[in-house]
């Protein structure tokens, strides 16, 4: 739609997922004309595989406690979680038509475990909105004229012009469901930069090959500590599971979030947290008395997982047929060490075909966090994954996605409006 002027109050949303769905809604809802285009042939292909299918579309928390969760930039978000926030998005979802529920760790999902619902939802309130949804429809470039945006041009060599635009193309996470970081190149010609990406919430590669011999074995209540130049950088209780390629699981993937730039990066595991050392040596003690011949990796079945129990002694330095009877007070502490601070290398983590998330992105300081709108180039907006903001899993990223994207959306909406006024 042209204005008197010849302008256009057109707003583009690029990108049809969590954070490209809430802008177009948001720009509709204030009363702007949307076009949201979207490359694939429907909408959320990547909220369709969230939370394992059932999608953890938010956290239940006040904003205190959410930005606890965000190891980087956590004060870019409060406008953007002021406009919506946990609560305020379930009420949006029970209006358009999903109902949620909220688990352990007051994490929210849809009552029917389908992550498709939350998707369905929000394309019913678009259209009634009147936002036109455009599938199979790639952006290649932004347009603009001197610092002031003026259009999008697809693939196809089709044109679209537009008052403002908002980039809403995620990460580089999961390439499969449409994220391939198109997004970074345009803001990168448009003179925004971008912090250096990498894959996060993944997991984590060892130097070490042991944890290959425990392939797919999960140890539950252990202690994670990683340390980087003298400094420990995360410590956590919880799950970790062992892979071809090193640790998974909540805890070694929550850790990926933490890992400096250089790596390698040391990391030990307390397999008994809840018992100290001197409880450990004592506990041992007594068991590897009342055993007599037995051997050590027999014995060590009461501590630890059967396969687990069999490889240990070698991670201590002791064999394992050795007659309980016959270890050594000087190998009773070599066994209690280990057990107490297993120790990794981390060299590296697994990549962005495995991430959750791209950690990493357009700078915030380029952009205005009230609106979500660049400080370069007027009419541009950035939301969701593409900047530079990640979380810890929970349902944190879709909440950041679908913040910034309601804030992006109404600041693009009252542009485009009080332009054509
Ligand atoms: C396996 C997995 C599980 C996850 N589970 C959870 C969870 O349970 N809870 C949680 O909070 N977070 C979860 N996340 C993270 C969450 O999915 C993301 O944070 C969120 O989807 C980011 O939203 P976005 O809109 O920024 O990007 P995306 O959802 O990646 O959407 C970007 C869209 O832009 C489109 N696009 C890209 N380039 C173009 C172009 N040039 N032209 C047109 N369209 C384009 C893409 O096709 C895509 O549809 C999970 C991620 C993964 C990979």
């Amino acid at each position: 739609m042209y204005t008197s002027t010849g302008k256009t109050n057109e707003v583009i949303v690029i990108g049809g997922g969590a954070a490209g769905m809430l802008a177009a809604l948001f720009a509709a809802r204030n009363g702007a004309s949307v076009t949201l285009l979207e490359k694939n042939e429907k909408l959320g292909k990547k909220v369709y595989i969230t939370g394992k299918g059932r999608c953890n579309c938010t956290n239940l928390c006040d904003t205190q406690d959410f930005l606890q969760e965000v190891p980087r930039n956590p004060r870019f978000l409060y406008s953007a979680l002021k406009l919506l926030n946990p609560e305020g998005l379930l009420q949006l979802l029970k209006e358009l038509g999903c109902e949620t529920k909220i688990e352990r760790g007051r994490r929210a999902f849809p009552v029917s475990d389908h992550a498709s619902d939350i998707t369905r939802a929000f394309e019913k309130g678009m259209r009634q909105a009147g936002v036109k949804i455009r599938f199979h429809a790639a952006v290649k470039a932004i347009l603009r004229a001197e610092n002031r945006v003026t259009g999008v041009q697809l693939t196809n060599g089709e044109t679209l012009p537009a008052g403002a635009v908002i980039v809403c193309t995620g990460g580089l996470s999961y390439p499969s469901t449409g994220s391939t970081g198109d997004g970074y190149v345009w803001a990168r010609e448009t003179s925004h930069p971008v912090t250096a990406c990498r894959p996060s919430l993944v997991g984590l590669e060892t130097q070490e090959t042991w944890p290959t011999q425990l392939q797919g074995l999960t140890m539950k209540n252990i202690c994670l500590n990683a340390r980087s130049c003298g400094k420990i950088i995360y410590s956590e209780q919880g799950e970790t599971l062992f892979t071809h390629y090193g640790i998974s699981g909540p805890l070694a993937i929550e850790c990926s979030a933490h890992l400096p730039d250089d790596l390698p990066v040391s990391v030990t595991l307390d397999l008994k947290p809840g018992l100290t050392e001197d409880q450990l040596q004592k506990r041992l003690a007594r068991e590897l008395t009342a055993a007599g011949k037995k051997q050590l990796a027999t014995v060590l079945q009461s501590l630890l997982p059967s396969r687990f129990a069999a490889l240990f002694p070698l991670l201590c330095g002791v064999e394992g047929k050795t007659p309980c009877s016959q270890v050594s007070g000087k190998m009773r502490t070599q066994i209690v060490q280990t057990f107490k601070a297993l120790p990794l290398t981390v060299t590296g983590t697994r990549d962005y075909r495995e991430a959750i998330i791209t950690r990493g992105g357009v700078d915030v300081k380029s952009l205005n966090a009230a609106t979500m709108e660049s400080k370069n180039v007027s009419g541009l907006y950035f939301a969701g994954e593409v900047i530079d903001v990640d979380a810890h899993t929970g349902g944190y990223n879709l909440q950041i996605a679908w913040s910034t994207g309601a804030l992006a959306g109404k600041s693009a909406a009252n542009r485009a409006l009080s332009e054509q006024a």
